[in-house]
């Protein structure tokens, strides 16, 4: 298990195994989530009371991981592009920008920024109208036959989410363009803009492609003979981020020494 596992001893005296997972929900999202899925497999099925599910919720409780290394680094510089993105809404306040203005872009952010952490992943698929939700589109790269398939359908339907995305970063980039203020700080203004947007679809992009991974990964699990094993080794989350950790250091040493 990539996160390490626990024991659960039980009244009865047997123990039970639970792999740890990250939780990155408030409890109240969890919550909602897990009704959720209950009614999409069962409708019948009755899940616990709120109050049984939050002392569920507070007695697993939820450790603090100060380092991030095996976490996901996508997801942290998204949700912090956004956090930026914010900030510089506020910032224009003061050249000029009506406040209804800076209210709509901040909620259009706020609403974005909850859609990738949590719809998002669960609206992709293999196949899909929607180009934003279209495994196969997103991850076909267009210069290289090999790792290219064509959607047998169009792409002509449109999500909001995702839609809203787009429009308030093409909205607030306008914004800033026709702010007033020396052109030497609107070009200041634009490129933060432009590295946190960018950082933005950066995490998008990465959880279509995580997606993916992990439909692999299931696919092998259900198609694994009696005599084979699968190892899983996660080179770009636990590798890469040790990998450059320790180039820093040598690059510090370097310089010290
Ligand atoms: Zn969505
Ligand atoms: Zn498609
Ligand atoms: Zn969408």
């Amino acid at each position: 298990m990539p996160f390490g596992e626990k024991n659960i001893k039980l009244s009865s005296g047997d123990t039970i195994v639970v792999s740890n997972t990250i939780r990155n929900l408030l409890p109240t999202r969890i919550i909602q989530a897990y009704k959720e899925y209950c009614k999409e497999c069962d409708e019948e099925f009755k899940p616990l009371s709120d109050t049984c599910l939050f002392e569920i919720l507070h007695c697993c409780t939820a450790s603090n991981r100060k380092s991030l290394q095996g976490l996901d680094y996508f997801a942290c510089d998204g949700s912090n592009a956004f956090d930026m993105l914010t900030h510089l809404c506020d910032e224009l306040t003061t050249h000029d920008v009506t406040t209804s203005k800076i209210i709509e872009l901040k909620k259009g952010l706020h609403e974005s920024r909850n859609c990738l952490k949590n719809n998002y992943k669960l609206h992709v698929e293999f196949n899909s109208e929607v180009a934003d939700h279209c495994i196969k589109y997103g991850l076909s790269d267009p210069r290289d036959l090999f790792w290219k398939e064509d959607c047998n359908h169009s792409h002509s339907m449109e999500c909001d989410q995702c839609l809203l995305l787009k429009n308030t970063l093409i909205e607030l980039r306008a914004t800033i363009d026709s702010c007033s203020m020396t052109k030497e700080m609107k070009l200041r203004y634009l490129h933060r803009f432009d590295q946190n947007a960018q950082l933005i679809w950066d995490w998008k992009a990465h959880l279509m492609r995580c997606f993916q991974q992990d439909r692999a990964r299931i696919d092998i699990l259900q198609n694994l003979q009696n005599d084979s094993e699968f190892v899983l080794l996660d080179w770009a989350l636990k590798w890469l981020p040790m990998k450059y950790r320790e180039t820093q250091r040598d690059f510090f040493s370097n310089l010290f020494n």
